[in-house]
């Protein structure tokens, strides 16, 4: 059978790790990048480089896409508009969801499609069939070309037709995972402060994220039906936890930004009356902008 051709227009690490795994399982790949020598090696094993952005659209019907951000997506594609017409752009570039719903109209206006892609893996897992990658958009694009999608990524999950909402879902993952992640910097930061590595603290971490999920388990079923009844924890008592968070990272003379961050949203808490109810209150304080 002929070889389905696509195109890959961004080769960062995740670009390249796609154009790699589309010329593994024998797809017909086309490139183009900014900055042409990073396809060298991609073409020394069967891509073709595509001379402009253009060429490169006009190559192939699904045309996969990965920038730094959508600033970066209309730089390229806006003198390749012409030859948009008929294309299905499966934008994986990350981005808010406003801003991959205008995508997907400025796409419609060209006569293309966008499916919006949000990757839930770093490139190292990209082709691997444990990784998933959020997509929305019409279902019927995403149908005909999950082959492709799946080669990508093991699991592709449609989310549905909003092309925000993979975003959205996107967006949700990345700031959990910002947000862990610098917790996990400042008890590493706090810990050096006091003589130790990060080694010696390693199963400490991992125990105390590996609790995690059971928290997120018990609280979803209260805070979906609006219960923060004070019966197994209660804000007050956080509130005087996390004080004691930040004076010991004040004490050791580390940075307290962060520390003193989340002693700030608990006080917001207490401010607003939810001393004796669970800290799961905080939630109805966040959901709130402050201005
Ligand atoms: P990079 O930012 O490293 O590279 C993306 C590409 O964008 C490069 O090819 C770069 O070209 C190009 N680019 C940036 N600005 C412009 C511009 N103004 N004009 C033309 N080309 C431009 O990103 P990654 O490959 O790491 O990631 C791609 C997308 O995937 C991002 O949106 C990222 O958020 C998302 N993502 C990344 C993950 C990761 O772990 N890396 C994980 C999940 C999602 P050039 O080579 O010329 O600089």
């Amino acid at each position: 059978p002929q070889q389905q051709s696509v195109t890959v227009i961004g080769l960062g690490p995740m670009g390249r790790a796609m154009a790699a795994v589309l010329l593994d399982r024998g797809y017909a790949v086309t490139l183009w990048n900014r900055t042409a020598s990073r396809a060298d090696d991609l073409v020394a094993r069967g891509a073709v480089l595509a001379p402009s952005p253009a060429e490169a659209v006009a190559a192939s019907e699904a045309v996969v896409i990965s920038l730094t951000d959508y600033a970066a997506v209309y730089a390229v594609l806006e003198p390749a508009a012409p030859a948009l017409d008929g294309r299905v752009l499966l934008n994986l570039t990350s981005a808010t969801p406003e801003e991959a719903r205008a995508g997907a109209r400025w796409a419609a206006g060209h006569g293309a499609v966008q499916l919006t892609g949000g990757v839930n893996s770093p490139p190292s897992g990209i082709g691997q069939p444990e990784s998933s990658t959020f997509y929305s958009g019409p279902r019927q694009v995403f149908d005909r070309h999950r082959p492709l999608l799946e080669a990508l990524t093991g699991r592709a999950d449609h989310q549905g037709e909003d092309p925000g909402h993979a975003a959205l879902l996107y967006q949700i993952g990345v700031g959990m995972f910002w947000t862990s992640m610098l917790s996990y910097w400042q008890a590493v930061a706090l810990a050096r402060a006091n003589g130790l590595t990060a080694a010696d603290i390693l199963p400490h971490a991992d125990e105390t994220a590996n609790s995690l999920t059971q928290f997120f388990a018990f609280y979803t079923g209260r805070v979906d039906a609006g219960e923060h009844t004070g019966d197994v924890d209660r804000l007050a008592m956080g509130m005087a936890s996390v004080e004691h968070v930040l004076r010991t990272n004040a004490d050791s003379g580390v940075d307290t930004a962060l520390p003193a961050a989340v002693v700030e949203v608990f006080r917001r808490g207490m401010e607003a009356g939810y001393g004796t109810d669970s800290f799961s209150a905080l939630v109805e304080v966040l959901g709130k902008s402050a201005r």
